[in-house]
């Protein structure tokens, strides 16, 4: 994730109390692991390290915002999320309006953007008419879905009897909505749905991978010899199952990242969206293939060394939009990647900066607005780092048929163009 250094930064808030000693429950649940099988692929690695369920970065913190390791677009401006939502709506109404609309956001952080969006539906609400709307929320994080329950839905929220129920919590947003929380998007009923990924699948564990003299190779984690309560990377000697299979045949470059765990998830959501309408849209800085060392840590809003103090910092990859598109395989058409400040601009970000402006007296909040836009937008800041990638049914972009029987000489209309992706013009 592109994290940005925040004004003022201070420790992140699951740090131990002194912000740098190593948490050693983490530290040690590796250590014996590696010494019981072996060095741990990085994939491994990345998953325990972020979402072991007893000592997982993510299970334990809350990690977002000026106090935590990182900031978010839908944390820095509440238009990101009004964006979004209105793309939403766009996508339903070319989803030819289905009766049923479920929201389903993977991993929502605080829940600011299913909040921004769900604000736009409550002000659009005579464009959605009769539809019913519910929320779906898949996290992997008992500490910020009980944040995410807080913001959603004040105290309508309930979390399940059993530990193995798929919803493990549930409730009512401040507007009427239901709302579910899940481990995983496996148990999310089916049915029309638009799914949001926001900063999601960097978070995903990825494989690296080298090119050798003797073929692919995989980077494993492993105790350092010289010093036993530090971590090293080393290359197998010999192929992997994983170098073995992920690697592309006509791969160019010499070292690579693969989320094959985002391939299988990219997967889910081409088969739902082909079966039951809907659309994917993924926002996260990545890249189209062409990238190779991207794992990085980061705490404090500081770049952080990945072998270090396992546990206290976050573990990204930048996303290879590249790989995503090849796993959904035809099933789904897949647009984008387009930067993030041309998906906004798209969007009509600068009418809706002005419409706020317009309508605000106060000095701080109106340069509070115009900086968030320019962090948001700007080339240098987020503009170009993040990017914006959607999957849709064939269905979607497909030319409406013409009645059979009926010779028309008009051509058949052209779909709607599909909002953020290209320049909307009104003519
Ligand atoms: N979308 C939010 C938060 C991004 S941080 C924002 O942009 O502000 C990543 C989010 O994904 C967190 O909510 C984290 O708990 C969740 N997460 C990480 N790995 C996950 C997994 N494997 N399954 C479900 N949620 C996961």
């Amino acid at each position: 994730m592109l994290r940005w250094r925040a004004a003022q930064t201070r420790r992140s808030c699951g740090s131990s109390p002194n912000g740098e000693k190593p948490r050693p429950s983490m530290l040690r649940h590796l250590t014996s692991k590696i010494k019981a099988t072996g060095p741990i692929s990085v994939a491994e690695y990345m998953r325990e390290v972020l979402t072991n369920p007893v000592t997982g970065y993510y299970v334990r913190n809350n990690m977002l915002g000026p106090d935590g390791d990182f900031i978010t677009s839908p944390e820095i401006s509440q238009i990101f999320g009004e964006l979004l939502g209105v793309w939403i709506l766009s996508e339903w109404m070319g989803g030819g309006r289905p009766k049923q609309l479920q929201l389903v956001e993977l991993g929502p952080g605080k829940g600011s953007l299913a909040s921004d969006v769900l604000r736009v539906f409550s002000q659009l609400r005579s464009v959605l008419g009769e539809a019913s709307v519910s929320l779906h929320l898949v996290e992997v994080s008992p500490v910020l879905s009980r944040l995410q329950a807080q913001n959603l839905t004040g105290n309508y929220s309930q979390e399940a009897g059993a530990e193995d129920e798929p919803i493990y919590r549930r409730g009512e947003t401040t507007t009427g909505l239901p709302v579910s929380w899940y481990r995983c998007l496996d148990d999310v009923p089916a049915g029309f749905s638009i799914f949001l990924a926001h900063e999601f699948f960097d978070a995903l564990p990825i494989h690296k991978f080298q090119r050798t003299e003797k073929g692919w190779r995989e980077v494993m984690v492993d105790i350092d010899p010289e010093t036993p309560d530090r971590l090293r990377f080393v290359v197998t000697p010999s192929p992997t199952l994983a170098s073995s299979t992920l690697v592309q045949a006509d791969e160019r470059r010499d070292h690579v990242e693969v989320c094959a765990e985002g391939g299988v998830i990219i997967q889910q959501l081409a088969r739902r969206i082909s079966e039951d309408g809907g659309a994917a849209l993924i926002a996260d800085y990545g890249h189209d293939g062409t990238k190779t060392d991207t794992f990085r840590g980061f705490k404090g809003h500081q770049l952080h060394d990945v072998l270090v103090s396992p546990g206290s910092a976050d573990l990204t990859a930048d996303v290879d939009f590249s790989y995503l598109r090849r796993m959904a395989a035809g099933g789904v058409v897949c647009l984008g990647p387009v930067t993030q400040r041309t998906f906004l601009k798209n969007m009509g970000i600068d009418t809706r900066l002005q419409v706020l402006l317009r309508n605000c007296a106060d000095p701080s909040t109106r340069k509070q607005l115009i900086s968030s836009y320019d962090m948001l937008t700007n080339p240098a800041k987020m503009g170009e780092r993040f990017h914006f990638f959607s999957l849709l049914p064939h269905s979607r972009l497909s030319k409406p048929k013409k009645p059979e029987g009926l010779k028309m000489e008009k051509k058949s209309p052209a779909p709607l163009p599909v909002a953020g992706f290209s320049e909307l013009s009104f003519s």
